[in-house]
């Protein structure tokens, strides 16, 4: 078999792009195949233009606050289409740059439908290409099949390009889309229900942040329908009707699935060419990110490990060094930073006081306070911070927060974490006053000693 490449991509999200790039630079001959728009889900239909609608929900806020810090006459009124024709030029301007950025690093962008018809060959509308090596990052998509209905509501592709803000929103689930879409259209007007089934939203992350996230929404003024079982999603003139276990039915105009998404790997011949997919229909790979056939490796979402778009570049370059600089790279998937972009927002790092507690005793130190902002108008929003820290050798092994400012605080302290820091080392660096951060290093004795857990 004649080979047309060093490496072929399917998918030309974050991951595909970041490991067709870095294999160029060693020196390979790639093409990366995609059949929409160069950037993916993050770049195209979700981290970026998410943040720029979370940017403009957070001035609804701002106006209110102003009036505490000596401004008058602040009135405003949003207008969401023009948002969205902001939004457009500006995913169209970026699409742009991820067009050059992979010919200006010499690989060659390939548009259309890729479809493995071997370990080493893949057919694009009828071309067929060929490489020894073959990298799938297809990503991933909405879900819809938790319970019926749900195909009718819109998904976080539909509602990041809404032209008016609806007057009723019905968000269903608890996850990171679900709170995240909920808090914004709620600053942007709509009046939103959050529908999920456990006692608070974000499972998995710390109970207290969980705790408060729930409470600060509340304060927000969103209506937080929880701990009953959801059954269907039915479809009617004046809207939605969510059928829930209890028999209630919660209503609104317009309804939002997120309930999770699940791995791309439909429509790609992987079963057929022999690449094992687990349940959920993801590339099973090993720690190099290779698929049960050799020659293919798979990042990102589509081998639903952590979901997150730094990840899947991370895995993505250190695919590309091994294999084409012959220096050879794993991904450590135990130290990842996160953010929910909430109003208040998430940092987390490491891990929760209810991972660490099964792990051996842990040290909690805390703060939970009114920042000096939110004091001078008279505001009602608390910032919490926590450190859990083992309590054997005092290792920092989670950052925790919710307040203003703690994606970009954490994402700094994820540093210490990863360098593996202990608590002496937080003690004995001295503080940037008045910030709100400065409380990470000015927490001096523990909130409590967590003895070890066993699973519940
Ligand atoms: P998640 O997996 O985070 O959340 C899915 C939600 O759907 C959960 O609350 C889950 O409830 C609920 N759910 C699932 N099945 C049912 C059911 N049968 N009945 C009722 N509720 C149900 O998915 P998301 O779609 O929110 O996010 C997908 C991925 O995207 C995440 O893994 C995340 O990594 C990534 N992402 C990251 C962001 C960030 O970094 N800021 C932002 C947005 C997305 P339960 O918990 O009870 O199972």
């Amino acid at each position: 078999m004649d080979m047309t490449h060093d490496l072929i991509v399917i998918g030309g999200g974050s991951g595909g792009v970041a490991g067709s790039r870095r294999a160029a630079v060693h020196g390979a001959k790639v093409a990366i195949i995609e059949a929409d728009r160069f950037g993916g889900t993050c770049v195209i239909r979700g981290c970026v233009p998410k943040k720029l609608m979370m940017y403009a929900a957070s001035f609804a806020h701002q106006f209110k606050d102003a009036e505490g810090f000596g401004w008058t006459d602040v009135r405003a009124r949003f207008e969401m289409a023009r948002w969205a024709d902001a939004k457009k030029r500006e995913i169209d301007r970026l699409e742009g740059v991820y067009d050059d950025m992979l010919v200006n690093g010499g690989v060659e962008p390939v548009r259309g439908r890729g479809r493995l018809v071997s370990a080493r060959e893949v057919d694009v509308g009828g071309r067929r290409l060929a490489a020894p090596r073959i990298l799938v990052a297809t990503g991933g998509a909405p879900a819809a099949d938790a319970f019926p209905g749900l195909a009718a509501a819109m998904t976080s592709n539909e509602v990041l390009d809404l032209r008016e803000v609806p007057e009723t929103l019905l968000v269903i689930g608890g996850g990171y889309i679900a709170v995240e879409f909920a808090s914004i259209l709620s600053a942007l007007g709509s009046r939103v229900t959050l529908a999920y089934r456990d006692s608070h939203p974000l499972r998995g992350f710390d109970a207290e942040l969980r705790g408060r996230l729930a409470k600060a929404l509340r304060e927000r003024g969103l209506t937080l329908a929880c701990g009953v079982a959801l059954e269907r999603l039915e479809r009617d003139d004046a809207g939605f009707a969510l059928h829930r276990a209890d028999g209630s039915v919660l209503r609104a105009a317009a309804a939002l699935n997120a309930t999770g998404r699940k791995p791309s790997t439909a429509g790609l011949g992987l079963a057929e060419v022999g690449v094992k997919l687990d349940a959920r229909g993801a590339i099973v790979v090993d720690d190099d990110s290779r698929s049960s056939v050799p020659s293919i490796w798979a990042v990102g979402d589509v081998t639903d490990r952590v979901n997150l778009t730094p990840v899947a570049i991370a895995e993505a370059r250190a695919f590309a060094d091994t294999e084409f600089d012959k220096d050879p790279r794993r991904v450590d998937h135990r130290v990842v930073a996160s953010a929910v972009f909430t109003d208040p927002p998430i940092g987390t790092v490491g891990l929760t006081e209810q991972q660490a507690a099964l792990r051996g005793p842990v040290d909690i130190y805390a703060a939970d306070f009114r920042p000096m902002k939110e004091a001078f108008f008279g505001g009602s929003q608390r910032t919490f911070m926590k450190l859990v820290v083992d309590g054997l050798d005092q290792r920092v092994l989670g950052v925790q927060m919710i307040g203003p400012d703690a994606p970009e605080i954490v994402q700094s302290l994820a540093v210490a974490v990863t360098c593996g820091a202990r608590k002496a080392d937080f003690d004995r660096t001295i503080a940037v006053h008045p910030t709100v951060a400065e409380e990470f290093m000015l927490m001096r004795t523990p909130v409590r000693r967590v003895p070890q857990a066993t699973l519940s």
